[in-house]
């Protein structure tokens, strides 16, 4: 089963992925954690990459939809959820092309509690994990509770740049919604508060999953 962790940045698609996958056997492949990848081996195309993301624009399809395809051949896992992915309709109709989604998982919050999420949000540099300064604190105040690192306020986690995310969202990926509707493969979540086990059993039951 492929399902698209869909919603604006912030929602929460990373954080509810990670305690699913806690609990099943699941693959996350997450659209910008493999354009992170492609940075660090510091070729021309990461670079590119680099400044689109800086930006909080999205990168062009022909960077990205590859690295998913791949990924997507390459799991060795029934279940995936396509974290960030897609984007936009021309996104949906590169992977569709490819492999059948099964199912879209929407998850739902009023923009002020994504503002919210985005600017406590705080990643270990290392392992990734996802914490928020009120809602999700680590154990040590700025420390990963797993690997001790510091963590991390994303650039494009800054005032500037959420504002600019979240035009890009309601520009280029909202109209995304009506495409996968007329496919009758949505399932609403409400996302709003913050409370996330509550959200991820919600997402559990949408999935069958038990
Ligand atoms: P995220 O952490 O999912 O909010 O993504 C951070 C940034 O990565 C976005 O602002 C984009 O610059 C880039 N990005 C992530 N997913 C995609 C995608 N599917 N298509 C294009 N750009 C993406």
């Amino acid at each position: 089963m492929i399902v698209v962790f869909f919603g604006a940045p912030g929602v929460g698609k990373g954080t509810i992925a990670e305690l699913l996958a806690k609990k099943h056997k699941l693959e996350i492949i997450s659209a910008s954690g493999l354009l992170k990848k492609e940075i660090k081996k510091k070729t021309k195309a990461g670079k590119l990459i680099s400044e689109y993301m800086a930006k909080g624009k999205l990168v062009p399809s022909e960077d990205i939809v590859p690295l998913i395809i791949k990924a997507i051949k390459t799991s060795k896992f029934k279940n995936i959820i396509l974290d960030g992915f897609p984007r936009n309709i021309e996104q949906a109709k590169l992977i569709e092309e490819k492999v059948k989604i099964n199912c879209i998982i929407n998850l739902e919050a009023p923009e002020k509690v994504i503002i919210e999420r985005l600017s406590g949000r705080r990643v270990c540099p290392k392992c990734g994990t996802i914490y928020h300064l009120k809602n999700m604190p680590p154990k040590k105040a700025g420390i990963c509770d797993k690997d001790k690192e510091k963590l991390l306020h994303r650039n494009d986690d800054k005032p500037k740049v959420i504002k600019d995310r979240l035009k890009v969202y309601e520009k280029e990926t909202f109209p995304l919604k009506k495409f996968f509707a007329k496919q009758k493969l949505i399932k609403e979540i409400d996302a709003s508060k913050n409370d996330p086990k509550g959200i991820m059993k919600n997402v559990e039951k949408a999935l069958g999953l038990k």
